[in-house]
């Protein structure tokens, strides 16, 4: 029996390099990897400009009290540049993000001030006032996002600000998924007595998708040994990572083994965890292969714990465990010691905090019990029954 934390670092190990790069327009870039750090190629801003609608003055030239009346010189829009220097006396009309004139270095917003014709009675404001200062969002040079960030949506304007219409990402991380058995039938064919429909195929393409990857359907598999040997040499071809799910604990399992035995190399491991104990975990060429239990949950549940990990290595990602915090236990839950348990969880935010309760029945082939939670409660391996009021670890599934 291994521990989880034990499987999950022999498994990254094993994960030594990331995807190649690839160049990919910033509006296609959301959720991409980034491959190299990005430097600001120059100041944001680019200039000291004015951060208000209102009058630019030199700051000897601000009242020591009351007002005082300047001689207003030019009306200088966003976008336009005054090539002239502001005397003594003199003020420049500026909209916001125009560039500072030379001898000014305050604006006094329009609201205060008065204007007549061609002059501008202005009141006294801190000197520098409502300038913003080149450089002070960002200075030339300086990394402004680091290698292997996920790029959301402020990521993708910063990187526009920059004047960049491309982005360096790592290329997805392809993921061949099959499934095994004969009790399996596709969705939408008729269904034998005994069967059942697939489901792990569908929820691990959509783990897959979310977690960035690359998903490729490689169908289900039945349980004859050629036909195993071929599908999974061919999706070793076409993947860095190769699932299956079904057929590790009883059944095929001897048939994974040898055909594994064959192709590549494999280990049986049993986890100390609740669900999903069965795990094997190999490699067929260079594609690292994992088999995954049947049951729908503990099938999702070794993705999020064991594979998306890898899959987040390998695409480059810096952050490869996803956000844990705790949350209050609003009803009793009973807990083995000695393995680290995960109940499907609702979180909501009450009188105390965070609280959580389960979904209800956790068997590990009630998937309506993922479908019901928003979150995973994870309770530690020395932890015993967990009684209302005690503080749980969470993880939210994705927000
Ligand atoms: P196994 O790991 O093959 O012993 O399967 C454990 C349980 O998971 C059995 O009840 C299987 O019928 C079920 N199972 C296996 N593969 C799938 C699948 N692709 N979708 C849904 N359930 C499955
Ligand atoms: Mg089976």
């Amino acid at each position: 029996m291994i521990s989880v934390g034990e499987g999950q670092a022999h498994i990254l190990a094993q994960v030594t390099s990331a995807t190649s790069p690839e160049l990919v327009p910033v509006a296609h870039a959301l959720g991409r990897v980034l491959a190299d750090d990005l430097q600001a190629p120059f100041d944001v801003p680019p200039a000291d400009n004015s951060a208000v609608d209102g009058y630019a003055v030199a700051g000897e030239d601000l009242p020591a009290g009351g007002t005082l009346t300047l001689h207003v010189i030019a009306d200088l829009p966003a976008g336009s540049v005054f090539d002239g220097v502001v005397k003594p006396g003199q003020a420049v009309r500026i909209m916001t993000g125009a560039p500072m004139p030379a001898g000014v270095d305050t604006v006094v917003p329009q609201e205060l001030v008065e204007r007549t014709g061609e002059t501008v009675k202005i009141p006294t404001v801190a000197r520098g006032a409502n300038v913003r200062l080149a450089g002070e969002d960002v200075r030339a040079g300086t990394v402004v996002i680091p290698s292997g960030t996920v790029l959301r949506p402020q990521e993708l304007g910063l990187v526009a600000s920059l004047g960049f219409p491309q982005v360096l990402v790592r290329q997805k991380v392809r993921v061949a998924i099959l499934s095994t058995g004969d009790e399996v039938a596709e969705p939408g064919e008729p269904r034998q007595p005994g069967q059942i429909y697939d489901s792990n195929r569908f929820s691990l393409l959509g783990l897959v998708e979310e977690a960035g990857g690359a998903p490729t359907d490689f169908g289900i598999v039945p349980d004859i040994r050629d036909a195993l040997k071929a599908r999974l040499l061919e999706a070793s071809r076409a993947a860095e990572i190769v699932l299956t799910s079904g057929g590790v604990s009883v059944g095929i399992y001897d048939l994974v083994k040898d055909v594994l035995g064959e192709i590549g190399g494999i280990n049986f491991w049993q986890v100390a965890m609740q669900p999903g104990r069965p795990l094997a975990v190999g490699h067929i060429g260079g594609a690292l292969f994992f088999g995954l239990p049947g049951n729908p949950v503990a099938s999702m549940l070794t993705f999020i714990l064991f594979v998306r990990p890898a899959l987040w290595k390998l695409s480059g990602r810096r952050e490869i465990f996803p956000v844990q915090f705790t949350a209050v236990a609003t009803e009793p839950m009973r807990k083995k010691s000695g393995r680290r348990e995960f109940k499907r969880g609702v979180l909501t935010f009450g009188a105390r905090g965070w609280e959580v309760r389960t979904t209800g029945p956790q068997g590990s082939g009630i998937l309506t019990s993922m479908v019901a939670a928003n979150c995973l409660i994870i309770i530690e391996e020395a932890r015993g029954d967990v009684k209302p009021g005690e503080a749980v670890l969470v993880e939210p599934f994705a927000w």
